[in-house]
């Protein structure tokens, strides 16, 4: 009975099948015939061996007979972690692929982020990608939305009613030269920073926090770098950004910001890079920049799709891993230009097969090295792994049932197959037609609750 605590809390629900996750030492952990309890809280009250069952039901007082057995061909996986999306960006998901980064932002992004102030367009937008991201299994998004506060507070609101843990950014630039009506002055910028901080703290959303989110150092003076350095750490806060995502950026950050030695000491220099940092990208990060994020604690979310998509380049997660850097997976939409963390494994798998065919000593990834990026990996990318990430006893219940035969589902299955290759199948072949349920902190999200609909979460909201 090493996996169970005594009882703090009711159990509310007791599961019973196969459960894979990941752990520090190890990428695949698989358990059959396991038992596993939720308590009123949403926390893993113990995982144990099938044959515990009437032991356990004594201890923590459940019947046996209320115990959801899982069916074969199911298993529960801890929720996907995407440690890297923007959320208004989804508007135009699966198209603008056409230009590389700087030119894509000019182009697309900004002319569509500055609809955002629109909050009936934030509205639609912002409930469309919190639904299919969940359906599709991210339990934990980290979310950039737009210069605009109002906006940004809706997205917290959102995720909080449909239930999804969230880090939400309203995203800060006070340098943009292409489209001038897309920016903020300095002034702007902090203020309304640290009214969207404090107003989203006072919600009290239970799962949805603030992240302080300069855009990327071309998008800020360092004035406003300082400034934003300053405010996650007086309150104790998480930061986001990117960094070096494509040549022709990291030249024009060593032009803007001369005095810096490297693009990640921009952002160290102004007090970004923390134990609660995650950069997407980092394509182009010398050994020494790798270094100073092992050193500070900060992350990476690599972004597999964004990157082939936008010809950024390919991130070298083997050496980011031998660094010690911590590091997630990210869709990056709408650079990236599926929602779906599946479809970041995949492209993770795909990316580290090409840099093996440039180099066949290339140490490839494994599939279950990707599964861990996309679960504990990200959890602890967000430095939410004390609460997340895993089926250890105490964290929150954030899971999916999969259900690789589903009917009318995308996968075969010719033959009786045994629990890792039925997750291989999922991760390669599954959609949401294959995830049966989602639960997040042990609430059961997806399906929907009827109660969720479009209309009855208020457009003004956010700011009442
Ligand atoms: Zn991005």
């Amino acid at each position: 009975m090493a996996n169970s605590n005594r009882p703090n809390a009711d159990i509310s629900h007791v599961y019973r099948g196969t459960f894979i996750h990941s752990t520090q030492q190890t990428a695949l952990q698989i358990l059959e015939d396991t038992l596993l309890g939720v308590d009123t809280d949403g926390k893993i009250a113990f995982i144990e061996k099938g044959a515990e069952l009437n032991q356990l039901s004594q201890i923590f007082g459940f019947n046996p007979s209320e115990v959801t057995q899982l069916a074969q061909h199911e298993l529960f996986m801890p929720g996907l972690v995407d440690t890297h999306i923007h959320a208004p960006q989804y508007c135009y998901a699966g198209t603008a692929l056409d230009m590389p980064l700087l030119q894509w932002l000019n182009t697309y992004t900004f002319p569509v982020e500055s609809r955002f102030k629109d909050l009936e367009f934030a509205h639609r937008v912002y409930t469309q990608v919190v639904q299919r991201t969940l359906r599709n299994g991210t339990t934990t998004a980290c979310y950039f939305a737009t210069i605009h506060t109002d906006a940004s507070l809706l997205l917290g609101q959102i995720a909080n009613d449909f239930g999804q843990r969230a880090l939400v950014g309203k995203v800060c630039m006070d340098r943009n030269n292409s489209v001038k009506h897309y920016k903020e002055t300095n002034q702007e910028s902090q203020e309304e920073t640290c009214r969207f901080i404090a107003e989203l703290l006072n919600k009290k959303y239970p799962l949805v926090r603030p992240v302080v989110t300069p855009r990327f150092a071309p998008s800020c003076t360092g004035a406003l770098l300082g400034q934003l350095g300053a405010i996650a750490k007086n309150n104790n806060l998480h930061i986001q950004s990117h960094i070096s995502e494509n040549v022709e950026e990291v030249k024009l950050v060593k032009e803007l910001f001369p005095e810096s030695e490297s693009y990640t000491d921009v952002y160290h220099k102004y007090n970004l890079l923390t134990d609660k940092t995650v950069m997407a990208h980092g394509c182009y990060l010398t050994d020494a920049e790798l270094a100073l994020f092992r050193e500070t604690g900060a992350s990476l979310s690599h972004c597999p799709n964004s990157n082939i998509s936008l010809c950024s380049g390919m991130l070298d997660v083997r050496n980011v891993l031998k660094h010690k850097v911590k590091l997630g997976l990210g869709t990056d939409v709408a650079g990236g230009y599926s929602a779906s963390m599946l479809d970041a494994v995949r492209r993770a798998l795909d990316t580290s097969k090409v840099l093996t065919i440039q180099d066949p000593e290339y140490e490839t990834l494994t599939f279950e090295e990707v599964f861990r990026l996309a679960t504990l990996g990200g959890s602890h990318a967000l430095s939410l792994d004390d609460q997340t990430g895993n089926f250890e006893v105490g964290k929150d219940f954030d899971a999916l049932r999969v259900n690789v035969a589903a009917a009318g589902g995308p996968i075969d299955m010719i033959q009786c197959e045994g629990p890792k290759v039925i997750l291989e199948k999922f991760l390669n072949l599954g959609d949401d037609r294959n995830i049966a349920e989602v639960f997040v902190a042990g609430r059961k999200v997806v399906p929907f609750s009827p109660s969720l609909n479009i209309a009855s979460i208020s457009v003004n909201g956010a700011g009442s």
